[in-house]
């Protein structure tokens, strides 16, 4: 698959489907791993740091929080990068929201020009373990219809894989702060010191 998972990279570094389609996205696409990487993490879309910095999924101010829960669960961040795949539902810098305090979410239409890559990915990878990170990369797996609170905080069996879903590490996000959503990431924390520790991860 190491070849495959090559070409589909290539391609991906190549697309300019939102562009065409009228979307102002900043490239370049940012993902990062490699075939047979045993854990996937999904996340919404790159910031202005991983398209115009670092080039590195996760690795803006969200990042940051998200490698502090990996940390709890005991995986650090260097060896954590090289061992699994990071992939975003767009993988390209959406640009700056309307006020230009934030940046603006992808819209329907983008999620679905940019999906085909993430199912191609998720295809040619095949990881035991997937980490939806935030609403967009969760109703990949769960629909639009189901609430963060019921999700976050449970481990799920979807399609072969194991499913730990985490909300949005944004320092930005009200729900990450509130007390008893603080107890459902714990949670799903937990569900994944126990994944780890069960698969050797
Ligand atoms: S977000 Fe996805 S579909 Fe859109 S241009 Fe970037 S790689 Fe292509």
């Amino acid at each position: 698959m190491t070849h495959e998972l090559e070409q589909l990279q290539q391609q991906i570094r190549a697309c300019q489907r939102c562009l065409l389609a009228g979307y102002p996205v900043q490239g370049p696409p940012i993902f990062s791993g490699a075939a047979h990487a045993r854990l996937m993490v999904i996340g919404q879309a790159p910031g202005k740091v991983e398209a115009g910095r670092t080039l590195k999924p996760f690795s803006g101010s969200a990042g940051k929080r998200l490698f502090r829960w990996f940390g709890q669960v005991g995986w650090e961040e260097d060896d954590f990068r090289a061992r699994f795949y990071m992939s975003s539902v767009t993988k390209c810098f959406p640009g700056p929201n309307k006020s230009g305090r934030g940046d603006r979410a992808p819209s329907r239409k983008e999620q679905q020009l940019c999906a085909p890559w993430l199912e191609a990915e998720l295809m040619l990878v095949d990881p035991e373990v997937v980490v939806p990170v935030g609403k967009m990369a969760i109703e990949r797996f769960f629909g639009r219809n189901r609430k963060l609170v019921d999700i976050i905080g449970a481990r799920f069996q979807i399609d072969g894989r194991i499913v730990v879903p985490l909300p949005h590490p944004s320092g930005a996000s009200a729900w990450i702060q509130k007390p008893e959503h603080q107890t459902l990431i714990h949670r799903a924390l937990g569900h994944l010191a126990v994944v780890k520790r069960e698969l050797g991860l």
